[in-house]
């Protein structure tokens, strides 16, 4: 029986930093069905196999929180309360521990799947007025390397290019990614490409055979850790085959005498026995790009999540610089966002080391002008605690309460054993999510119901700089509120002015108005424009109307001198040596139709198919060693703990490298064990990122107790 008028609604796929446009179409019975947009210039109506099935999370609301939920000591059950009780209990807990402790004593645990309004607040809330910088998200998880590379190369943090470079480019170089299965519809853009223009090179390396290397040109299958001294390497060929860019050099960028003499240090032959490639290969990619009219350098996890990722962020970039291919049509450097508004999060300042709109949280003069523009005296000058310094501040005591909004840390988080132990000596946990099967909901006192996709409106900003609105299309379950809606709440709790906001459409307003006159400025766009004009790219300003496809056409950097800083230094040692106990390089990574944890992806029943099951590639000598047949359960043994899980014996992975998918947690899957219980606490001196792709283990055939 028809209910209601057949609707239709634009969004953005609230899966991976492609953003992909997005169609809701509602039916007269209120059923939803999703379709890309033909006329989105991300996709052009492509949606991959995850964002075609966006409609199923939707419409499942079986496992979604719907009250809030309260503990009344650490010993007592889960109660269901009211949002008043709930936030006024929160409020009270968060002033007695500042009151007592400092506001150091309290953090924030947030995600790059916030919206951009959610990431300004909680910012806002935490800087400004709770007076603490321990704010920090999942993105550091995934991508803070890549955000310290652009600082130190470019000035700031901004990726240069547009994806209409992707049809403009001849060569590719796809650093540590596998987009084929986790960027898939910017991959068709590519494979497209390729197709009608078979001479394009595209380079993949990685320790990996993936779908990725189906389109490869050349295929460095390279020792895990060893990405920098590849990029050094072929900086080197570049230079002694005549293919740099001297007019680039000499009158827009710094640093490249030091370069040079950094990577004259390491011959061929050596970078290609420590990188376990042929020097040959090494050769052939130097002159691809030596070639190249247009040179994209992509890159993601590969790079970003080690111990030393922004040293690999510098020498891929180096690649770059040193042969111009920047700031003009077909060229740059690319990082991939893993997350839908991971670069959202990057803009607001939602880091604990970040300020908003690309100020520099260590300027005493940048501090100023965000406390003056939020009415407040002054911001913490210190960095705040990053994703894995607020789990050991929980460990030794200095963190007393955590607030955690849209992330899911007891299976995404390294040494998870450690998280989940950390979370027990909390006196106050705060989960604020959708999903009833959060992990941590356990280790709470406080859970609070949010609205998910679909059910509250706000912007996101995918890998290309392209912000987009997304459309509320249908109710939250029970008394679920949009996370920002909570945001206020709580603040009106703590009695802080500066949250009396009518709609979100106010609060993107005053975030655009704090962008105004930096090189990220949105200060003239609204939401009336994104609703009729559809996405833009930053910066987008009165006089810039229509936002930017490309950054630094002009040659000119965001650097103190205008110049790009040509930087590299020599590789360190990894978090992990290998040893006899444990003679096996374990890296992580993503499989194509699941995200994260599961806890959407893993509700669909046509993305289960795929690969029902966690598995770990092992080579065959590897497995012929340990007398592993394909398909046996093995036991991966390491220095934090276990994983059980079945071998796929394959030539596809490096002999001496193992590789498991990161999204399987204990709960959600037959109590099948974390991947996390094997990765280590190693994370990268600058950027603070996590290593995920470097732990040391032992696997073993597994034989029942
Ligand atoms: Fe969504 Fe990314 Fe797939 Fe596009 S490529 S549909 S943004 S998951």
């Amino acid at each position: 029986m028809s209910t209601a008028k057949p609707e239709s609604y634009k969004s953005t796929c609230s899966y991976c930093g492609v953003g992909c446009g997005i169609i809701v179409n509602k039916d007269n019975k209120g059923r939803t069905t999703v379709e890309g947009d033909p006329n989105h210039p991300v996709n052009r109506g492509m949606l991959c196999s995850k964002g075609m099935n966006l409609h199923y999370v939707v419409e499942d609301k079986s496992d979604r929180l719907q009250y809030p939920q309260m503990r009344w000591g650490k010993s007592h059950p889960l109660e269901r309360v009211d949002w008043d009780t709930g936030l006024n209990r929160a409020a009270a807990v968060f002033k007695s521990i500042i009151k007592k402790h400092g506001p150091d004593a309290v953090a924030f645990y947030v995600s790059g799947q916030c919206l951009t309004e959610e990431y300004y607040l909680v910012n806002k809330l935490t800087k400004g007025y709770l007076k603490t910088n321990n704010i920090d998200t999942n993105s550091r998880l995934c991508m803070s390397s890549a955000v310290m590379g652009y600082i130190k190369t470019l000035g700031e943090d901004s990726v240069p290019i547009a994806y209409e470079d992707i049809e403009l480019a001849d060569c590719f170089l796809v650093a540590g990614a596998n987009p084929a299965w986790c960027h898939p519809i910017l991959w068709r853009r590519v494979e497209k490409h390729k197709e009608e223009n078979p001479d394009t090179k595209i380079i993949v390396v990685d320790p990996r055979v993936t779908q990725s290397c189906s389109l490869a040109d050349l295929h460095l299958q390279l020792n895990p850790g060893t990405d920098e001294t590849l990029y050094l390497a072929i900086g080197r060929c570049l230079i002694e085959n005549g293919d740099i860019d001297m007019d680039f050099i000499q009158n827009h960028s710094d640093g490249f005498d030091a370069y040079k003499e950094l990577v004259m240090e390491t011959t061929l032959e050596s970078a290609a026995a420590t990188c376990g490639v042929p020097a040959e290969d090494i050769q052939l990619a130097a002159s691809y790009i030596g070639d190249a009219k247009g040179f994209l350098s992509l890159w993601a996890m590969g790079l970003n999540q080690s111990a030393e990722g922004v040293n690999k962020n510098l020498a891929l970039i180096d690649l770059n610089l040193i042969t111009g291919h920047i700031g003009k049509p077909g060229s740059g450097p690319f990082s991939l966002t893993g997350q839908p508004n991971a670069m959202g999060g990057r803009e607001v300042g939602g880091m604990a080391t970040l300020l908003a709109s690309h100020r520099n949280l260590l300027n005493p003069e940048h501090r100023q002008e965000v406390a003056d523009f939020w009415g407040v005296d002054s911001l913490p000058d210190q960095p705040g605690k990053t994703a894995t310094q607020i789990f050991e501040g929980l460990e030794d005591g200095s963190i007393k309460a955590l607030w955690i909004i849209c992330t899911n840390p007891l299976v995404s988080m390294p040494d998870a054993r450690r998280v989940e132990a950390a979370m027990k000596k909390a006196k106050f946990v705060v989960v604020q999510d959708i999903s009833a099967k959060a992990e941590a909901i356990p280790h709470a006192d406080l859970v609070l119901p949010a609205a998910g996709w679909g059910e509250k409106e706000g912007t996101m900003t995918n890998s290309e700089r392209r912000i987009s609105y997304l459309n509320k299309f249908t109710d939250a379950p029970g008394e679920a509120l949009p996370d920002a809606e909570i945001l206020l709440r709580f603040a009106k709790k703590m009695n802080y002015s500066g949250f009396d906001f009518p709609s979100m459409a106010e609060v993107y307003a005053e975030y655009c108005q704090l962008t105004k006159g930096t090189n990220i400025d949105i200060s003239g766009l609204d939401y009336d424009y994104l609703k009729s004009n559809g996405t833009v790219q930053w910066p987008f300003t009165d006089k810039n109307k229509g936002g930017t496809v490309r950054l630094f056409t002009d040659k000119k950097f965001y650097t103190p001198n205008g110049r790009a800083q040509i930087l590299a230094n020599g590789p360190r040692n990894k978090t992990e040596l290998l040893s006899e106990d444990y003679p096996l390089i374990l890296t992580t990574g993503r499989i194509r139709d699941q995200w994260h944890t599961m806890t959407r992806t893993g509700k669909v029943a046509k993305l289960n198919k795929h690969i029902p099951s966690p598995f770990l590639e092992i080579h065959p000598e590897d497995a012929a060693s340990r007398n592993i047949n394909d398909g046996e359960t093995v036991l991966i043994s390491g220095k934090r703990g276990e994983v059980r899980v079945h071998a796929q014996v394959t030539t596809k992975i490096k002999k001496g490298v193992v590789f498991l998918p990161m999204h399987w947690g204990k709960i959600l899957q037959n109590d099948f064990p974390r991947t996390n219980n094997l990765t280590g606490n190693g994370i990268d001196p600058v950027s603070k990122q996590p290593d995920f792709k470097f732990s040391t283990v032992q696997v073993a055939k597994y034989v029942k107790p």
